[in-house]
């Protein structure tokens, strides 16, 4: 008795399951979605609801104008069906214009920003302001630098001096994005506050965090001179991560508001006293790691 009873209970599951197929397929765009799929009916029958689900996501992806206009339930993407072995798995696959996204997006990836706002990954050659003869030079250099980082000819970075606000940190970010598009790791440091971060994670990721920037296949340390200057943070920070970027000829690129020469007397006086030698040694350093650029300009923060 209890078998007939299983037996009649799972006829009339699967004719339940048979109906609302059918009563799904009644409406002509759904049977025409679901014989587009490279599955069986005898499979399709169990997921009604589900394809469902699917249908109307794909049907709003068909009049869709782009990710701003995304009616599915996660921005983006479609709930697609596809078969596996007998069953059918859901899943979210990224629309054309998310893919589209992605792609556009990837290089971001490849740029590790310290202390640095995020919208500087926005930054783009193409966008930058030509109206201003003095960023004339930089441009032909970072034509130069990209030549040459792609024939391995181990270009030097920039020391890019210059007013505040005249837009030197996006100039650089500019080639670093244009650099993490041929997939080349930058990294971009804010340096006065990447030192304060620096300082505090003793205790914790200090060793980490140091190497990043001291090996990354391109640096930007931005700001320079403008933190307080300590024994310690240059000579147990800035130095070895010159000396080592020299050793390995990895491009590195400076901002600052100061000159060498300025750079020079702010690196000699620290809280312990003056040291004129070993800020030379700094100075050296930078000057064989880079070429110095002036770019003077109206003030563009707003
Ligand atoms: P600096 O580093 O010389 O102090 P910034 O690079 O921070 O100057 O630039 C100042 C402001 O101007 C920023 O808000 C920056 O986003 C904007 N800016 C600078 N150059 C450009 C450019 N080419 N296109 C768009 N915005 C720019
Ligand atoms: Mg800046």
């Amino acid at each position: 008795m209890k078998n007939i009873n299983n037996i009649l209970e799972k006829n009339s599951d699967e004719m339940e399951l048979v109906h609302s197929f059918q009563d799904a397929c009644s409406n002509k765009e759904f049977y025409k979605f679901i014989t587009t799929l490279p599955i069986e009916e005898k499979v399709l029958i169990k997921y009604t609801s589900s394809l469902e689900d699917a249908f109307i996501e794909h049907k709003n992806c068909k009049n869709c104008k782009g990710i701003g206009c995304c009616k599915n339930s996660v921005t983006g993407y479609c709930y697609t069906p596809e078969k596996e072995k007998n069953i059918i798995k859901f899943s979210y696959v990224a629309c054309k214009w998310k893919e589209k996204d992605l792609k556009e997006n990837a290089y971001k990836e490849n740029l590790e920003l310290f202390d640095m706002p995020k919208e500087i990954k926005e930054a783009s050659l193409k966008e930058v302001y030509t109206d201003d003869k003095s960023r004339v030079p930089i441009i032909r250099y970072f034509k130069e630098f990209i030549d040459k980082y792609n024939k391995k000819e181990e270009p030097r970075g920039l020391y890019l001096t210059g007013s505040f606000g005249s837009g030197k940190t996006y100039l650089v970010a500019a080639l670093l994005n244009e650099m993490a598009r041929k997939k080349v790791c930058c990294a971009l440091v804010y340096y006065p506050e990447f030192l304060r971060s620096l300082k505090s994670s003793f205790q914790t990721d200090y060793n980490e965090r140091f190497n990043f920037i001291k090996t990354s296949p391109i640096l930007l340390l931005d700001d320079i001179g403008a933190e307080n200057e300590s024994n310690w943070s240059r000579d147990e920070v800035l130095g070895p991560i010159l000396q080592y970027r020299m050793q390995n000829h990895l491009p590195t690129f400076f901002t600052s508001n100061l000159t060498l020469e300025e750079l020079e007397t702010a690196l000699s006086i620290t809280s312990s006293g003056v040291d004129k030698v070993k800020a030379r040694r700094i100075i050296e350093r930078i000057k064989q790691l880079t070429i110095p650029m002036e770019l003077i300009g109206k003030n563009r923060r707003s």
